[in-house]
């Protein structure tokens, strides 16, 4: 049996991809604490037990993420840069740029038909156009993140935020709560700073059709609707899987490769 895992340590969410012959078998997504060691064992756990294997079965392990050199069971551990270009060509082979939106930081990729990495930005300077600029938004709100996309496609008059800063946007969202405005405008409002900010990196990379959107915040439809239009361009949708595994499948995807090749050398 080839079975591979891949385990992604981010700085927010910890996921781990049990994988035979290129095939999810189990898959889990918690949170991350302190201890990246700590984060990638309990989800290495989790799926071992959803899948109803060992850790001896695993023949192969790429860790990937903020967390990755901490994580004490891998068989090697690969840039997030690379994990999440090889999940996302993989689950829509015709992606040739990824936009990858975690807790704290953005990515945009660019890949050849290979798959091989042609260029790439990033912004991990600032809150805003990552992650987290949503959970503190969402937290003022006091409603779930996971709410706040659907929430904002329902919105007739979207407010404009003042400022892309989370701390100002913050004031300018409490703001519009005690001016009264609708919950969904306000979201719709929250979502296109966030796109706006993406978007300016995106637009430095000259991007085509062929962008598939990563990472946590790729659930939110209110983000990647607004980004769609404010590139002008199609954004493609992952539906195999949830969207924030991708980093971890492709992790589960080098594994797969790298434990043929060990295979191979024995015989
Ligand atoms: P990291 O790898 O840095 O931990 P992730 O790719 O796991 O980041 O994404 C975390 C972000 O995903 C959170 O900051 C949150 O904004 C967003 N997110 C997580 N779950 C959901 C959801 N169900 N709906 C919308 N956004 C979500």
């Amino acid at each position: 049996m080839s079975v591979v895992a891949g385990c992604d340590v981010g700085s927010l969410a910890t996921k781990a991809v049990i994988m035979d012959k290129r095939r999810i078998v189990a898959s889990v997504i918690i949170r991350s604490g302190p201890r990246p060691a700590e984060s990638a064992q309990k989800a290495m756990d989790q799926v071992l037990s959803e899948s109803g294997l060992l850790s001896g079965d695993i023949s192969y392990c790429v860790g990937t993420g903020y967390g990755r050199e901490k994580i004490p069971f891998v068989n090697e551990s690969l840039s997030e840069i690379s994990c999440h270009g090889k999940g996302a060509m993989f689950l829509v082979p015709s992606t040739r740029s990824v936009i990858d939106i975690g807790g704290q930081d953005c990515k945009v990729i660019k890949l050849d038909a290979k798959g091989n990495l042609v260029k790439f930005i990033t912004n991990d300077k600032c809150a805003s156009g990552t992650g987290r600029f949503l959970d503190v938004m969402a937290k003022v709100m006091n409603i779930p993140v996971s709410e706040l996309g659907d929430l904002s496609l329902t919105s007739r008059e979207p407010i404009t935020l003042a400022s892309m800063c989370t701390v100002w946007a913050q004031a300018d969202v409490i703001k519009n709560i005690n001016a009264r405005r609708p919950a969904q405008d306000i979201c719709a409002g929250i979502n296109t700073a966030m796109a706006n900010r993406v978007s300016m990196l995106a637009n430095a990379m000259s991007l085509e059709n062929d962008i598939c959107m990563t990472g946590g915040v790729a659930k939110n439809k209110g983000v990647v609707h607004a980004l769609a239009r404010l590139m002008g361009k199609r954004i493609k949708d992952i539906r195999q899987v949830d969207p924030q595994l991708v980093g971890a499948v492709g992790a589960a995807l080098f594994a797969h490769e790298k434990a043929g090749k060990t295979k191979e050398a024995r015989s």
